[in-house]
């Protein structure tokens, strides 16, 4: 049987937030594999390389672990450099390419080896674990995503607008969900949650319910 919890849902919409308390509340593993493709975007940057610059060998040659749950790139944990509006648009471009999405899938499926976990990201419920033991898809409005995202220091270029980071983050979401391979869209039987009026204690307090009654 699984022991896996998937959370998918598009950009902002608090999926790190409640995954990382209910990993806490449970002691099971926090998995956020957003990481692993901005780590990809990260490296190629830090070798002076573009996007389209990314080829097997590259990947190859990267070496990616998470060590407890925190992810490093070739032994470096890169911190806050992950979670740039930079590094983010690479990481939703990278993405794309199937050799990325096959050379990262062994990473984010070894990583359930070690017990209860909590992954989150795109496509865990649809194609990293299909039979995972509870789906969750986590949304809510782009306007309600971008105020969040506003508020979070890091993410988005200081000084930026509502209305270009709702620009940014609708980009990410279409680029997400239009992509041919493993596209972002709720699992057939996943629970759907919209966090818009919600506080990550309320989210986390549905979702135990769901765990709890399926484990
Ligand atoms: O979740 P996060 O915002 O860190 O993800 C960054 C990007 O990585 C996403 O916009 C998406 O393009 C890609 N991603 C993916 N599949 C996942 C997790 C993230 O394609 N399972």
């Amino acid at each position: 049987m699984s022991t896996v919890v998937a959370i998918d849902g598009p950009a902002g919409a608090g999926k790190s937030t409640v995954a990382r308390l209910l990993a806490e509340k449970m002691n099971f593993t926090y998995v956020n594999t957003g990481s692993l493709y901005r780590a990809v975007a990260w490296a190629l940057k830090e070798a002076g390389l573009a996007v389209d610059d990314v080829t097997q060998e590259f990947l190859d040659k990267l070496v990616l672990e998470y060590k407890n749950g925190i992810l490093l790139v070739n032994g470096v944990d890169p911190g806050a450099g992950l979670r740039t509006a930079d590094i983010a648009s690479g990481a939703s471009l990278v993405s794309k390419k199937d050799f990325v999405r096959s050379h990262l899938l062994p990473v984010q499926r070894d990583a359930a080896d070690k017990g209860w976990i909590v992954m989150e990201g795109r496509d865990i419920g649809t194609v990293v674990f299909p039979d995972a033991r509870c789906k969750f898809f986590i949304t809510a409005s782009l306007e309600a995503r971008a105020k969040r995202r506003l508020a979070q220091a890091g993410e988005v270029a200081s000084g930026a607008t509502l209305e270009e980071v709702k620009k940014e983050i609708a980009k990410r979401d279409e680029q997400d969900s239009k992509r041919e391979l493993a596209p972002l869209r709720a699992a057939d039987d996943a629970v759907v949650i919209d966090t818009g009026d919600m506080t990550p204690d309320e989210v986390v307090c549905a979702m135990e319910k769901v765990i709890s009654a399926a484990m």
